[in-house]
């Protein structure tokens, strides 16, 4: 029987996921399936019990990856700094394991993109699900320097003492930033964080969780108006996070520069 993998979520239609694993699948001649599941409000328990009787793995996409996180019978370092799961796999033993592939998917497209972690000042911007998904994989980098930014003060606090690192408010905040990391939801709806533009101007790399087709979001276009030297958006992060749970679930590597380019092209 082939092997079946799946993405939970709700929304679901419009997820790239089953794309992304088919073109893996192909490339890496892994013979598996990857569909796309709705999980009705509520149900995530029921619906993931039920995949996992045959399932493999699956990833979870919003609002799943909190009831992930407490369906999972074990947890990786990186889920439990995240405090959410983005990938599950079925072990030998039966039991279900819980990791979180997108912070390692940030790292790793930074990486990349040739930005120099080791010593690096870091800016996150926003305080929700990605950011914390993001810092410990930062961390890991030997970076110089995380602060956390974000509108709603006691956020940023908050998440910036979980994980030992500065918080400060957009008001507060110094130009004093190499990597700029937007994990704000404001790209979405086009709009943008209150950052002052000296310190886009100083930053020599700014990037958006968010992506978009042509790989320009509101944030990208204003920090290059500003001066700052390089900028992308989050798609390579995207395509990085599904080749991490793809790896876990297969122990093979996908060729990310031949589907992000593949993808792009789309
Ligand atoms: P959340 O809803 O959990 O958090 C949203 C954050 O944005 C909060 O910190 C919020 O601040 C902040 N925010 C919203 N509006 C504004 C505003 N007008 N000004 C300043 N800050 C604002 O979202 P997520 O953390 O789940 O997602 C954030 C982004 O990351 C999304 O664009 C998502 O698409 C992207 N993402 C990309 C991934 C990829 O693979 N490329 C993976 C995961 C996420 P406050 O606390 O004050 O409300």
């Amino acid at each position: 029987m082939t092997d079946r993998y799946a993405v939970f979520g709700n929304p679901i239609a419009h997820s790239l996921s089953p794309k992304i694993h088919a073109f893996f699948a192909k490339d890496t001649g892994e013979e598996l399936s990857y569909e796309p599941i709705l999980v009705p409000e509520g149900r995530f328990k029921e619906t993931a019990r039920e995949f996992f009787c045959d399932g493999k793995g699956c990833n979870v996409t919003v609002p799943c990856k909190l009831d992930a996180y407490d369906f999972a019978d074990i947890l990786t370092p990186y889920a439990e700094a995240a405090g959410a799961v983005n990938t599950l796999k079925k072990l030998e033993n039966g039991r279900i394991e819980g990791d979180n592939t997108d912070g390692r998917g940030l790292t790793a497209d930074l990486k990349r993109l040739g930005v120099k972690l080791d010593g690096a000042k870091i800016l996150v911007m926003g305080a929700g699900g990605a950011a914390r998904g993001i810092i410990r994989p930062l961390l890991d980098e030997s970076v110089a320097l995380v602060t956390v930014v974000n509108r709603t003060f006691e956020k940023a606090k908050k998440l910036a003492e979980h994980f030992g690192v500065q918080a400060c408010s957009y008001e507060d905040l110094s130009a004093n930033y190499n990597v700029i990391i937007n994990a704000t939801s404001t790209s979405l709806n086009g709009t943008l964080p209150p950052l002052a533009d000296e310190i886009l101007s100083k930053a020599s790399f700014a990037y958006d969780l968010m992506y978009k087709p042509n790989g320009e979001t509101t944030f990208t276009k204003k920090a290059l108006e500003k001066g700052c030297t390089k900028v992308a958006d989050g798609f390579g992060m995207l395509i990085m996070q599904a080749a991490l749970s793809f790896e876990l679930w297969r122990g093979v590597k996908p060729d990310v520069t031949k589907a992000i380019s593949y993808f792009r092209a789309c």
